[in-house]
This record gives structure tokens, C-alpha cells and sequence, in this order.
């Protein structure tokens, strides 16, 4: 495209007006000179032959009549080797190499490269001279830490192009021509190890997209039990400030059954983003003990960066997760918090003097938060293989209401609800997702008909409590009591995990539904007790038997002991005769598949499988 320009006809915060010659395109990149340098920015609005630009940077030394160039390219981010442990802001600038401190993280027109120059990759050849190939297709390999990262012909390649030139194996820079493709047209396309895809347009060189039916365990007991995630799914997580959504997201992020993790931090405040920077490079991945960024890219933002760079930030995150979901890879990306996202489109479109919607939202909200979470899904790739993408982003409504615009359009397309309460959180009940007020569309590890049961008997448990506020617990009959206890039980130790002790932080499918098992037992068990009194002490005791079971590593001679001990005390409290512990699975969710591990990070190697060796794909510990 001709370089085309035009003039600041006028100048508001970091929006400016411009007329321009020829034509312009929605979304597109600019140029606009300042005193100080080049400043980015880019077409939010085109009307007659007036555009309105949003820099991205700092606006100052700008006048009407300044100059400015527009490149014909959209805002989009650099794709190739490197991008695994790297930290950027929205525009993915690499916050570690920026000179300056944090928040001083852009200087007038400075724009420093996402992907190192200097880094040196071992390329080795898939291909061979005359092999026909289009985007997505692979043309080698290089390791990327853990991974065999993909090198790829572009996304943006639709037909066959024949490789007429192909490296050989060998150390190369991102920047050097890997290969050279001629089309049946006779268009010809350098490809080197790295390329540019425009972040607001979704990346589809796959075959064809799955639904997702997968569940991906977090091994978090209250989501993979009751409010599942399917793998290539969606799901909010809402909750006031304080609630515990950061300490959430944490343990997913080192937890969950996925390859890749992508985190957007778009803070509420620079301390919580700064926190995030500093905390997550020393959070160890929970099968491996390796350090958690050797699979993880960090984007950041924070009320003090520009509107454009916070509002580009997620849409670079998830650019950059369904990169590594071509590659056949299983990537999870945390959006915290999608409520300083829309915050930031509030303000564009306020400075825009766009129609408000509700609360001052743009009207488009509700379609642009769509758009969003309809880039998560489980794809078949042209090589056969799977890759998925799957987006959990918190939302924090002022004030905890869910009745506001974010989360009631967040709702309208989630797969999944994970509200969590500040009751919970007061009383300290963590994880604090609110069991009476949270769904799941996805399969989890119990079926739908087991989880209908057990809400209902929270649901239950709950009733009789609140009663009991109101007319004591003389008023309760001991039946009703029995049902509170048991209610209660399951919270205390099944719905609540200590996300600081090593073993109760992360439960494993199998110790889920043998945990599942046990307290249901106990919850249909007729007990046989004459009071209050003798219900509520037999319930403490039992409850501290399961609370250190949680506590003790999976099989281990504590587990046993304890395993009897609750035998014991079940025996002796309960109406039967024979209280005996049976592995009932008539209800449990069987999958075959998803009790494989088809993501390609190194697994820990599986501590016993009893039936067949090469137990490679299956789940270890
Ligand atoms: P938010 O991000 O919602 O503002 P945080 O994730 O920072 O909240 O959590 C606030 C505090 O609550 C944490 O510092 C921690 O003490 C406690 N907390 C949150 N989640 C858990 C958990 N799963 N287990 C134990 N403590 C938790
Ligand atoms: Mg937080």
C-alpha cells in the first residue's frame, strides 16, 4: 500500500482527529509526529475524510497540523520462538528489556522488538524442496525450552505454495529467511522463523473446531467436581475484591492439566499488576517443581498505562494463545480482571462521544466481550492433531453486584460460572466459589444427575441453616440437624482446599472421585444418634479425620490409617451394621479420554500403573 498521510485537525487527551488523502482503514496503524518523535496510534473511527486515532503512548508536543503517516497495517503482535516466559504490556513491548523502571514503560515513539534479536534457535528442517504446503503447515522445528516449538508457513497463506528453498538444519535468528515458497500464481513469499497476525483477527489454520466436551481438570475439587471447565472452553469467575480471584487464578495456572499458560493482568491498581510480575516467576509448575514461566507469558496492564494498551491487551494475549494452540499444544489463558478491559473501552468511547449504553458501557459491549470468548475452543489441526484454547477471565463488579453490564454480558457467553461470595471469603471458605450460585454447562467428574443431588442437598443443608438463625437449634429437628452436619462436612473438607498446604492444593481425577466417594458415603449413611449434642461432637471428630486425610500424601500409610479410622467412626455412629467403604463409580463421569494427558509438556514420570506399561499419556500424581 502507497504511504498515505494526513494533519491533526484536532487534539483531545490522547485521541486526535486527522484528515487524511486517499483512504483509510479501521483499525489501521499510524504515525503521528510530535515534537519528541513518532508516536503510534491507531484508527478508531473513520467518518467522511476525518479519522479519529487513539495513541497509544504518552500524547505530548502534539499540534494541530502535525503530521501523520499511515501504514496500511491493523495492530498486531510478532509470533515465533522466544514468546514462552516472556513478559509484555499490550502492545507487546517486553517489559524486562525496557529501559526505566516499571510504569515509565514507554518513551516517546520508542519501539523495542517482543522477540529477542539476539537469541540463536536450533532450527531442524520438516520439509524438503518441492513439498507443497499453506499457512499453519509446518516447516521445522526448534526447542523452545520444553516444547518443540512449530515453525509454520503464515496464517494468512490460503493456497498451496510449493517450497522452492528450505534451510538446512542449523543455528539461525529469528529474522533470517528459513524458507522461500512460489505459489501456482507465481507469488512468491519469504518465510522466516517469526511473522506478524493481527491481534483482532481470530488465527483459523485449523481443520475444523471441536466442541468442547473435554473436561480440563484444574484439580481444583469444587470446579472439576461440581462447576467443570471443558478443555477449549469458557468460564467467568466473578467476585468482589479480596475474594480470592488472584490466589485462583495462581493455583490454576500450576495446576491445571493444560501446556501453556497465558495471563492478561489488567490491574486494578499498578501494586496488584507489579505483584503478579514479581510473584509468578517464582510459582513452580505443581507436577514438575520447574519453574512455572518456562511455560508462560505474562501480558500486562494497569490503569496507568494508555486506554489503547490496555484495551489491545487481552486481544494480544489471546493472539499469542492460539499461536501456540497451532502447535498442537493445550493453552489456558487467565484474563484478571476483564472488568479494567471494558473500563478501558468505557473511556474510548467516552472520549469518542459514542451513544452510552448501560452504565456508560459502549453499546457494542456486550458483542465486543462475545467476540472475545469465542476465540477459546478445541480445534483438529491439518496435521490431524488437537490443540486447544481455553479462557477463564475474572470480572470484578463494583461492589460484588453481579447485576452490572461486564458480568451480565460475560454470563450471556460463558460456559461456566464461578461466583465467588464474599461470605465465603469472609469466613474464610476458600476456594470462595459460592456453591448455591455457581453452573457449569461442561461434563465434570460426577455426572449431571450426581451433581443435581448433591446441589440439592447443599441447597438443603443451607435452608436448614438459615432457619436456624431464626428459630435456634431447639427449634431443628435432629434429622434436619443431621442433614446441616452433613452439608457442612462436604464444605469443610471436600468444597474447601488449602491452596497453601502441597498435597491439599492440587487434587488428582482419581483422588477426586475416590474423596467424592467417602464423604458421600458418609452423607448417606443413617446415623444413629440421640442428640444434638452427640451429632455435633461425632461430625468435629469425623470432619478432622477427613481435614488431615487431605493433608496426607495419596495412599500413603497416614492415608490408610486414616482411611480406617473414619471406617471406624462410621461403624460405630451409624445405623448399619456394616458400615463398609465400597468404590462406587455407578456415577462417575467416565470418559476414556479424559483420563489421558494429551497436552506435550514432560509429565513427572507415573508413580505406578498397574495395567499397561508405556503409561506415557496417562495421568501421573
Ligand atoms: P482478589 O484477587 O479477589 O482481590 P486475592 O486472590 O488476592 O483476592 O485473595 C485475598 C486473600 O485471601 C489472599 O491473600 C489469601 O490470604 C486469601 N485466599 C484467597 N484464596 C485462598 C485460597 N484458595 N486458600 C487460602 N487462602 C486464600
Ligand atoms: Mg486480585
Amino acid at each position: 500500500m502507497q504511504p498515505r498521510g494526513g494533519s491533526i485537525s484536532g487534539i483531545n487527551g490522547n485521541m486526535v482527529s486527522v484528515r487524511f488523502d486517499g483512504t483509510v482503514r479501521q483499525s489501521e496503524v499510524a504515525f503521528i509526529h510530535s515534537g519528541e518523535g513518532r508516536l503510534k496510534a491507531e484508527v478508531v473511527r473513520v467518518r467522511g475524510e476525518i479519522a479519529d486515532l487513539q495513541i497509544f503512548e504518552d500524547s505530548r508536543g502534539l499540534k494541530v497540523g502535525g503530521r501523520v503517516e499511515f501504514t496500511g497495517d491493523l495492530l498486531s503482535v510478532e509470533l515465533g520462538p522466544g514468546l514462552l516466559g516472556s513478559i509484555f504490556d499490550g502492545l507487546q513491548n517486553p517489559l524486562e528489556s525496557m529501559v526505566g523502571s516499571f510504569g515509565n514503560f514507554l518513551e516517546g515513539g520508542r519501539i523495542i522488538a517482543p522477540l529477542s534479536r539476539k537469541a540463536r534457535w536450533s532450527f531442524a528442517p520438516a520439509v524438503k524442496k518441492g513439498d507443497r504446503l499453506s499457512g499453519g503447515d509446518t516447516l521445522g522445528t526448534v526447542k523452545e525450552g520444553i516444547f518443540d516449538h512449530l515453525i509454520m508457513v503464515p496464517f494468512d497463506v490460503k493456497d498451496q505454495m510449493e517450497v522452492a528453498e528450505i534451510k538446512g538444519a542449523g543455528e539461525y535468528g529469528i529474522d533470517e529467511r528459513m524458507a522461500f515458497l512460489v505459489g501456482e500464481d507465481g507469488k512468491e513469499r519469504e518465510v522466516a522463523m517469526s511473522f506478524r497476525w493481527p491481534v483482532k483477527r481470530p488465527i483459523m489454520a485449523y481443520e475444523e473446531r471441536l466442541a468442547a466436551r473435554e473436561r480440563l481438570l484444574t484439580r481444583i475439587r469444587i470446579i472439576d467436581t461440581l462447576f467443570p471447565v471443558g478443555l477449549g472452553g469458557t468460564y467467568c469467575i466473578p467476585g468482589p475484591f479480596g475474594a480470592g480471584k488472584t490466589v485462583l487464578q495462581q493455583i490454576t495456572s500450576r495446576n491445571a492439566m493444560v501446556d501453556v499458560v497465558v495471563i492478561a493482568a489488567c490491574g486494578e491498581r499498578a501494586g496488584e499488576v507489579v505483584e503478579t510480575i514479581r510473584e509468578f516467576p517464582k510459582l513452580l509448575d505443581g507436577d514438575t517443581g520447574r519453574p512455572l514461566m518456562e511455560r508462560t507469558i505474562i501480558v500486562c496492564n494497569t490503569s496507568s498505562m494508555p486506554v489503547a494498551a490496555r484495551e489491545s491487551s487481552v486481544y494480544t494475549a489471546v493472539t499469542m494463545a492460539e499461536y501456540y494452540r497451532q502447535m498442537g499444544l493445550n493453552v489456558l489463558l487467565l484474563a484478571d480482571s476483564t472488568s479494567r478491559w471494558a473500563q478501558a473501552m468505557r473511556e474510548r468511547s467516552g472520549r469518542l462521544e459514542e451513544i452510552p449504553g448501560e452504565e456508560a458501557f459502549p453499546a457494542y459491549l456486550e458483542s465486543v466481550i462475545a467476540d472475545f470468548y469465542e476465540r477459546a475452543g478445541l480445534v483438529r489441526l491439518k496435521d490431524g492433531g488437537h490443540g486447544s484454547v481455553t479462557i477463564g477471565g475474572t470480572i470484578s463488579p463494583a461492589g460484588g453486584f453481579f447485576e452490572e453490564p461486564v458480568t451480565q454480558a460475560t454470563l450471556k457467553v460463558a460456559g461456566a460460572f464461578h461466583g465467588l461470595s464474599r461470605e465465603r471469603s469472609d469466613a474464610r471458605r476458600f476456594p470462595a466459589i459460592d456453591p448455591l450460585q455457581s453452573w457449569s454447562r461442561y461434563d465434570g467428574i460426577i455426572d449431571r444427575k450426581e451433581r443435581e443431588w448433591i446441589l440439592a442437598f447443599l441447597r438443603k443443608g443451607n435452608e436448614i441453616e438459615q432457619m436456624m438463625k431464626v428459630v435456634g437449634e431447639e427449634g431443628t429437628s435432629l434429622d434436619d440437624y443431621l442433614t446441616y452436619l452433613k452439608g457442612e462436612l462436604f464444605d469443610g473438607v471436600y468444597l474447601q482446599q488449602n491452596a497453601f498446604h502441597e498435597i491439599d492444593v492440587a487434587t488428582p481425577e482419581e483422588r477426586q472421585v475416590y474423596l467424592y466417594n467417602l464423604v458421600r458415603g458418609v452423607m448417606k449413611s443413617s446415623l444413629d444418634m440421640s442428640a444434638k449434642e452427640e451429632a455435633k461432637s461425632f461430625f468435629f471428630s469425623l470432619r478432622q479425620l477427613f481435614l488431615d486425610l487431605n493433608f496426607a500424601g495419596w495412599e500413603s500409610d497416614e492415608f490408610s490409617k486414616l482411611e480406617g479410622a473414619i471406617g471406624d467412626m462410621m461403624r460405630e455412629g451409624s445405623k448399619e451394621e456394616e458400615w463398609e467403604f465400597n468404590i462406587d463409580e455407578s456415577f462417575v463421569e467416565t470418559r476414556e479420554n479424559s483420563k489421558r494427558w494429551r497436552g506435550k509438556r514432560p509429565r513427572p514420570p507415573v508413580v505406578e500403573e498397574e495395567e499397561d506399561e508405556g503409561g506415557d499419556g496417562e495421568e501421573g500424581i
